[in-house]
């Protein structure tokens, strides 16, 4: 009889301490779910909100050169290299998402709008065309921005500012017109016809690294200009 009173003191002690043990976690782990309830995951979540996706999109490609310069350069190619500088200057804010419709010399075709589709299937929040003009007469130089959707006019505008004052060429202005990459598109979408290649001066300035980092930089500075205004 008195074993028994023994083992159940010892158990009653043991019980007691287990469940002032349990207690103890229990209140630590609230503390912990409190602590990151106030501060990662509405972190996380403004970091989402925050994500700006871009589609940067190389005119033509492929078995389309596009306008074709005064000394024989393709229009592609001059689009994709101003392109990849212009990407890399946009990934490094983190807080954008930049893609691109095409990363190599590969066609996309019009009729099956795979340029709009692109950006509308990733539900992008700007899109960017980058073109260079072609005219007949030698001498038309300039730098022209098109959009169709006026909610795109002031992103046009405010690239466009930015774009002729790098370029130094003719300020052909910001028009409307009804491309199908700007009319398609479900987001601000803009054409930048950066300069002519038919044009012997300015071809070969277009062509040089120099010349396309500093366009690449200018409209970098026109979306952050658009993005924080
Ligand atoms: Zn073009």
């Amino acid at each position: 009889m008195r074993n028994i009173v023994k083992y159940s003191f010892w158990l009653f002690v043991i019980i007691v301490i287990f469940l002032s043990f349990k207690e103890l976690i229990n209140n630590k782990e609230d503390l912990g779910a409190k602590g990151s309830e106030e501060s990662s995951p509405q972190m996380v979540e403004k970091q989402n909100d925050e994500t700006i996706k871009v589609v940067v999109d190389p005119g033509h490609g492929g078995v389309d050169p596009g306008a074709i310069g005064a000394s024989g350069s393709y229009e592609k190619d001059f689009t994709l290299d101003l392109s990849k500088k212009l990407v890399a200057l946009l990934e490094n804010d983190p807080n954008l998402e930049v893609l691109m419709t095409r990363e190599g010399d590969q066609f996309l075709s019009s009729e099956a709008r795979e340029r709009p589709n692109f950006a509308n299937d990733l539900d992008a929040d700007l899109f960017l065309s980058i073109h260079a003009n072609t005219y007949s007469d030698p001498s038309v130089s300039g730098t022209e921005t098109f959009y169709y959707d006026q909610n795109s006019k002031p992103l046009a505008d405010t690239i466009h500012k930015h774009l002729v004052n790098a370029t130094g060429y003719n300020d052909r202005g910001v028009k409307q017109e009804n491309f199908f990459v700007l009319k398609d598109t479900n987001m601000p979408a803009v054409l930048l016809e950066i300069g002519y290649l038919t044009n012997p001066q300015d071809e070969q300035k277009m062509m040089t690294d120099v010349f396309q980092q500093s366009v690449a930089e200018a409209i970098t500075d026109g979306i952050n200009e658009y993005l924080d205004g």
